[in-house]
């Protein structure tokens, strides 16, 4: 099954575009702070169509 756990997948993961630099700025909405889409922690609250995809996975192993 594939791993989904991480920032980009969370609700509380925001990208926007860094005006100032090139690039992008990641940061948690929850904690405030600058995070990275790929880092992974247990406050960890999966986006509903994250979830949809994992439940999706569990079923397609089950019955595999
Ligand atoms: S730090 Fe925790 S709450 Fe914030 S985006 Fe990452 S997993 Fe989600």
């Amino acid at each position: 099954m594939r791993d989904f756990h991480c920032c980009a997948t969370c609700v509380n993961f925001l990208a926007k575009k860094n005006e100032q630099e090139r690039g992008m700025i990641y940061r948690c909405t929850r904690l405030g702070y600058d995070t990275r889409p790929e880092y992974k922690f247990d406050c960890w609250d999966p986006k509903p169509h994250v979830i949809k995809l994992m439940e999706k996975e569990k079923k397609k192993k089950k019955s595999s």
